[in-house]
């Protein structure tokens, strides 16, 4: 090997990037904890604890094709999401999860020094892609109780556009992560109004009251609606997404993507999980009705302040002295993991995903130890 400083050579921004802080696997927080996996309680990560449609694991089960590289075109994934979101198959584009969709969206869109838009606080997944494609980040701050600034969101466009860089994509999370708020209709469109590629990102709407703007993608040039089977279907480990596109767009975004995502146990299970909407349906009435039960047994504890959520965790802010991080870490110890954070907009708060009925009895067992000491 020649004597050089091999590190040098990774590209500029990304040596300088932060890296994007995924979640801990359970068998590593198993052996952290020196708990058996079955042991922790696990709502740190919106994961779906009903899993998928047992026609979804027949499905695979049954498949004599696994072997073969997936469709390119996804063409029976594409038509079954057709029926299932309401647009032709030809605006639909899937990928690994919504993570994989969000790069492609990115990669097609943005080149190195245009903007981005993005309201924190918010998914992290945004911040990231800008960071990887060396694109300017302009964050618009949601208020203290996570709404979006119309205004300030129109000036900073505006700004920007009036500057002669007006920026590439405008990314808003509808309900949003980490609070579960969502945003009203007529607020979405005034941003579509703007001179900017709008994409929303569903991936929490089917626990909300909201109607998912996809059906308008067809009718709307700047409007890109993504979603996912991680969180609905209870498909996180398959990493399965899709975005819905305007045509001017999509046929580009087919050129930026590897071909064979997503593989192709994900691709029949995502498949088999629509044609299962009775279970679908009941995963989310499930977790609608323990989302209640939960915020209600949080808030009961005196210290916990629950905030409303449409979608499938629920955030909490800490008060009395406590410290979110301190809680986080005592309840951990007892095998229930909750998501902290320490950011602008997220100073001592917990995220908890909604879990089973079980699940919240030994999230508020744990909190009640803690709340003792
Ligand atoms: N969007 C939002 C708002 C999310 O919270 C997540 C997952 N945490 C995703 C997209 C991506 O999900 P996936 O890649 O599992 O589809």
């Amino acid at each position: 090997m020649p004597n050089m400083d091999v590190e040098s050579l990774i590209a500029a921004h990304v040596r300088g990037m932060q890296p994007y802080v995924p979640i801990v696997p359970l068998d590593v927080l198993s052996k952290r904890l020196g708990l058996p996996k079955e042991r922790i309680v696990k709502l740190d990560a919106n994961e779906n604890p009903y899993g998928t449609s047992p026609r979804a694991l027949e499905a695979v089960a049954a498949s004599r094709e696994l072997h073969i590289y997936p469709d390119p075109d996804q063409t029976a994934l594409r038509d079954a999401l057709s029926a299932f979101v309401g647009v032709p198959a030809e605006h639909i584009l899937c990928g690994a999860g919504g993570d994989e969709v969000i790069d492609l969206v990115g990669r097609a869109f943005v080149e190195p020094g245009q903007f981005i838009v993005d309201l924190p606080p918010t998914f992290g997944m945004y911040k990231w892609e800008a960071d990887v494609l060396e694109a300017q980040y302009v964050s618009v701050p949601r208020r203290r109780d996570f709404s979006i600034d119309i205004e300030a969101v129109e000036g900073t466009v505006r700004a920007l556009e009036a500057s002669g860089l007006p920026p590439k994509l405008l990314f808003v999370t509808n309900p949003n992560n980490p609070d579960g708020s969502v945003t009203a209709h007529q607020d979405l469109l005034r941003l579509l109004d703007l001179p900017v590629v709008v994409v929303v990102d569903e991936a929490y709407i089917d626990f909300s009251q909201q109607p998912s703007l996809a059906p308008l993608v067809p009718e709307r040039g700047n409007l890109i609606v993504l979603r996912t089977f991680s969180k609905l279907a209870g498909m996180a480990g398959m990493r399965v997404g899709y975005g819905v596109f305007p045509l001017p767009v999509i046929k580009h975004l087919w050129k930026v993507k590897q071909p064979y995502t997503p593989n192709v146990a994900g691709s029949l299970m995502a498949i088999a999980a629509m044609q299962d909407r009775e279970w679908l349906d009941h995963s989310v009435r499930a977790l609608t009705a323990e989302r209640q039960r939960m915020s209600d047994a949080l808030r009961a504890l005196g210290w916990i302040e629950p905030l409303p959520s449409e979608t499938n965790f629920v955030l909490c802010r800490i008060r009395e002295g406590r410290e979110a991080k301190a809680v986080k870490q005592a309840i951990e110890r007892q095998g229930v993991l909750v998501r902290y954070f320490d950011k602008d907009g997220l100073r001592d708060c917990l995220r908890i995903s909604v879990g089973k009925p079980e699940h919240t009895d030994a999230l508020i067992a744990a909190l009640t130890r803690v709340g003792q000491v």
